[in-house]
């Protein structure tokens, strides 16, 4: 048709993993066309994931902030929410920079595409938009479609008290009583915002802890904090039946023991994982292959079967983080450009910005147990760093493993105020090979809580004798 479109590099999602690599390929002289189904760019992590989530997050986060320093000699009263311009504010922080993305693109000469796209030959994709069917051809394409929330077969989804992650982050109503499917990061952390804003919140998690991935005794301290703050945390429960009655939503649980009890709810988060996007890209007619349950197979250039095809991001696989898809994205774009690269990280950092926030990054100890994997660990309680002892939050625990061969970090997982700025500076020992005396002999800034890394290191030095 007229509105016909050719790209160099085509870019099929605008999340992370796809504006990354639009822009990284544009600027290595490509012509690059990104396709988007929403008009805002951006994708999950900047619309409805990461940063909205983060904006909320500090919102809940003074709130619990000023009803505790009353224990200090400082009182507030009691918060006055206005939903309304919270969202608003959200959504201004969101818009800030989608439209900042906006602007990026036009300057690179990124051509925008506005469409759901199908993949309709080995090099084109037709787009479904607003205005009616396009073809975008290409010599090379990048497969960015992200990822969605999963939803259950019992779980009355159609009833608009029961929301994805996406609509808990509206704030449309907030709740009397909420319930929140899945201790996982993602659930955990609505669970934290509603919390804040006022709402008497129940967590159930099949598993035997919350944030399952996580070490026990670093899991530990959020638990315990906010087991205070929640109405309850129910590990080891399973949700069996929901109904939607006109008081509410009517939820069964069973217990380990195979009990089961109900309640009923204002509203509902189910947040028990996300599903890849791959299935719905007619990928089969250019060749790809997709797995039975939606992610695409690629090498570490990020290339699918077909070579002129690469795929990155959620729609990959595990884990699904925005800063794996930003490093995919980049990988795919130098590929294309004729550059050698791979994908060859060591680390992908993990983190729960609950309060306490949680993080952790390579090895971690249940897995080493589980794998049989020899280390030895540096532990640092912050209840002994002055810095976490003025901020009132001494609850933190900084936690070093190290291969007992060469001493070289291995893995860490902190849990305390700002864990998840604290890991960078272990990823980056872990990529450089750094060992315990590395860490150990940087000077840290005092008081600070990036002590508390060198502090762990310390603890662990302490057990070797060729030092000091
Ligand atoms: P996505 O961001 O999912 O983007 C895919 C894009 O492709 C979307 O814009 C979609 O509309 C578009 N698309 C898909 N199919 C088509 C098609 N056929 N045609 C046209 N367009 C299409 N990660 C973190 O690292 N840190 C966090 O703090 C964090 N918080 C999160 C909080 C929440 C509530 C959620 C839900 C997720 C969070 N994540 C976080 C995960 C993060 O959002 C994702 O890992 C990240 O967005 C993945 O990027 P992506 O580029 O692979 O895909």
């Amino acid at each position: 048709g007229s509105g016909d479109v050719h790209g160099e590099v085509v870019v099929l999602g605008s999340g992370p993993g796809g504006y990354t690599a639009a822009f990284r390929a544009a600027d290595l002289g490509k012509k690059v066309v990104l396709i988007e189904r929403y008009s805002s760019l951006g994708g999950v992590c900047l619309n409805v994931g990461c940063i909205p989530s983060k904006a909320l997050l500090h919102a809940a986060k003074v709130v619990a902030e000023a009803e505790e320093m009353g224990a200090h000699g400082i009182s507030f009263g009691k918060p006055k929410v206005d939903a309304g311009e919270l969202r608003g504010w959200k959504d201004s922080v969101v818009k800030q920079l989608t439209g900042g993305l906006a602007g990026l693109a036009k300057q690179r000469k990124v051509t925008i595409v506005e469409g759901f796209g199908r993949f309709s030959g080995k090099n084109s994709i037709e787009v479904e938009g607003e205005n009616g069917k396009q073809t975008v051809t290409f010599d090379q394409c990048i497969i960015a479609a992200g990822s969605e929330a999963v939803k259950l077969p019992f779980v009355p989804h159609d009833d608009p008290r029961v929301v994805t992650s996406t609509g808990a982050l509206e704030l449309d109503p907030i709740p009397k009583k909420m319930l929140v499917l899945g201790g996982g990061i993602i659930g955990f952390e609505m669970a934290t915002v509603y919390e804040g804003l006022g709402s008497e919140v129940t967590v159930v998690e099949m598993m035997d802890q919350i944030l399952p991935g996580a070490d026990k005794d670093i899991v530990k301290p959020l638990h315990k904090r906010m087991e205070k703050r929640l109405k309850a945390i129910r590990l080891k429960t399973k949700v069996t039946e929901v109904t939607a009655q006109k008081s509410g939503l009517k939820v069964t649980f069973e217990d380990e023991k195979g009990e089961t009890s109900s309640e009923t709810f204002d509203k509902m988060l189910v947040a028990v994982g996300r599903t890849p996007n791959g299935g719905r890209i007619d990928a089969e007619k250019a060749g790809v292959k997709v797995s039975d349950r939606g992610f695409i197979n690629v090498d570490h250039q990020q290339r699918t079967n077909v070579s002129h095809i690469f795929a990155i991001g959620d729609t990959v696989g595990q884990p699904m983080l925005a800063h794996k898809a930003v490093h995919e994205g980049k990988v795919a774009a130098e590929v294309c450009a004729g550059e050698k690269r791979a994908f060859d990280a060591r680390v992908i950092p993990s983190v729960a910005y609950t309060d306490p926030e949680v993080a952790w990054c390579g090895v971690t100890e249940e897995q080493a147990k589980k794998d049989g994997t020899k280390y030895k660990k540096g532990v640092f309680p912050w209840a002994a760093s002055g810095r976490s002892l003025s901020n009132g939050r001494n609850e933190g625990i900084t936690k070093l493993l190290f291969d007992p061969e060469d001493d070289r970090v291995i893995g860490a997982a902190i849990v305390g105020t700002s864990a998840g700025d604290l890991i960078s500076e272990v990823a980056l020992a872990i990529e450089m090979g750094a060992d315990a005396v590395d860490l150990g002999h940087t000077i840290h800034p005092h008081p600070t809580l990036s002590e508390t890394v060198n502090f762990a290191a310390e603890m662990f030095e302490g057990t070797i004798t060729d030092l000091m």
